[in-house]
C-alpha cells in the first residue's frame, strides 16, 4: 500500500486533530497521503489536496475519520475503483467506524502490513425516470450504501405510492415516504421508521414505509436479484428524493418512477474484527438504553 486518502469530518475539531495525526503517522512511514480538494480544512491543517478524480484513481485505501455520515461521504470516493475504506470514529461510535482513536497506530500498522479482512457490503443502484424517460443526471449519486428515500416535503401532502417487484404490482399505500435500504442502511433511517436490523453481510433489499396510513406497516424484504420500482402518484408540487442523506426536489412528482436494483459493485470495508457489527450493535442499542 503506497497511497492512502483521508476523508475527515471537518466540522469536528476532534476529527480534524485525528486526521492530522493519521496524516503525520502515514507520512513518517513514507506513504503518500491524499485529501480531496473539495474538502476544505481550516488554515492551520491545510494539507496538499488533489481533484476528486485523482483522489479516487490514486488511493490504494481510504481512511474516513468521523462518524457514519463521514464514512458515507468517503464511500462515494471508493465506488469508482472499489477502493477499500477504513472507518476511524471521532467522538462517538458509529456502525461503519470500527477503529477507536486510541487504536489508530495499531490499525494503521495492520493496514500497511495487510493484516485485515475485507467485508463486502452490498450497494444499490437507483435510477429515476420522468414520463418514462431516464433522468441521466439527478445531481445525486446513482449508488447508495445506506438507502434511497422519497419523502414529502414538510409543506406538502402525504404521497400515494405503488410498489412493483419484477413487474408485479404488490402494494399501494399512502405515507409520508418510503425508504429502500441496504443491509448497511438497515441501522440508519430505515430503523427509525420501524424497519428490521439486518446483518450487513446479508444481501437483501429492504423496503420500509415512513408513517404509512394503514394498520399493517411492515417492511418488505426482497432478495438481491429483484427489480424494484416505486411509482409515485403524488398530488404535490414537490417531493424529496435522497441518496444516503443527500437530497434533491422532484417537481410534479406524480410523473416519476424510481427503479432500484442491486449494484454490480460493492463497498469493501476494511475490518480487523469479524464480529464488529454485533459489538457496535450491542454497545449502541442495548447497553446505552
Ligand atoms: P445526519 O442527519 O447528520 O445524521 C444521521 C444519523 O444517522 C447520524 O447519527 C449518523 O451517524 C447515522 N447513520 C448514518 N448511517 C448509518 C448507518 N449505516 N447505521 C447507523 N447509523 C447511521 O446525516 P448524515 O450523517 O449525512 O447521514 C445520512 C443518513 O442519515 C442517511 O443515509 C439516513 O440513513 C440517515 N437519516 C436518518 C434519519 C432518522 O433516523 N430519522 C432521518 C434522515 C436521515 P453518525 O452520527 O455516526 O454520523
Amino acid at each position: 500500500m503506497k497511497v492512502i486518502g483521508i476523508i475527515s469530518n471537518n466540522e469536528k475539531q476532534e476529527a480534524l486533530e485525528i486526521s492530522k495525526a493519521v496524516y503525520d503517522y502515514l507520512k513518517q512511514r513514507n506513504i503518500e497521503v491524499l485529501l480531496p480538494n473539495e474538502d476544505v480544512m481550516p488554515e492551520r491543517y491545510s494539507l496538499k489536496s488533489v481533484s476528486q478524480k485523482e483522489f479516487s484513481d490514486k488511493a490504494d485505501a481510504i481512511i474516513s475519520v468521523g462518524g457514519d455520515g463521514t464514512f458515507l461521504r468517503a464511500s462515494k470516493y471508493s465506488f469508482r475503483n472499489q477502493t477499500p475504506v477504513l472507518g476511524i470514529n471521532a467522538g462517538h461510535l458509529g456502525f461503519l467506524t470500527e477503529v477507536d482513536p486510541e487504536n489508530i497506530e495499531q490499525a494503521i500498522n495492520d493496514l500497511l502490513k495487510g493484516s485485515y479482512s475485507i467485508e463486502k457490503r452490498m450497494l444499490l443502484e437507483g435510477r429515476l425516470y420522468k414520463d418514462g424517460k431516464l433522468i441521466r443526471n439527478t445531481g445525486l449519486p446513482d449508488t447508495a450504501l445506506n438507502e434511497f428515500t422519497i419523502t414529502r416535503s414538510t409543506i406538502e401532502k402525504v404521497i400515494k405510492m405503488e410498489i412493483v417487484v419484477n413487474d408485479i404490482s404488490i402494494k399501494s399505500f399512502v405515507a409520508d415516504g418510503i425508504i429502500i435500504a441496504t443491509p448497511t442502511g438497515s441501522t440508519a433511517y430505515s430503523l427509525s421508521a420501524g424497519g428490521p436490523v439486518v446483518e450487513p453481510k446479508a444481501e437483501t433489499i429492504i423496503i420500509t414505509p415512513i408513517c404509512p396510513h394503514t394498520l399493517f406497516s411492515r417492511s418488505i424484504i426482497l432478495g438481491p436479484d429483484k427489480v424494484l420500482e416505486v411509482r409515485l402518484n403524488s398530488r404535490n408540487e414537490k417531493d424529496i428524493f435522497s441518496v444516503d442523506g443527500k437530497t434533491v426536489a422532484l417537481s410534479r412528482p406524480s410523473q416519476y418512477l424510481l427503479r432500484v436494483t442491486r449494484s454490480k459493485k460493492q463497498l469493501n470495508l476494511i475490518s480487523f474484527n469479524p464480529n464488529a457489527f454485533f459489538k457496535i450493535f450491542k454497545e449502541k442499542f442495548i447497553e446505552r438504553i
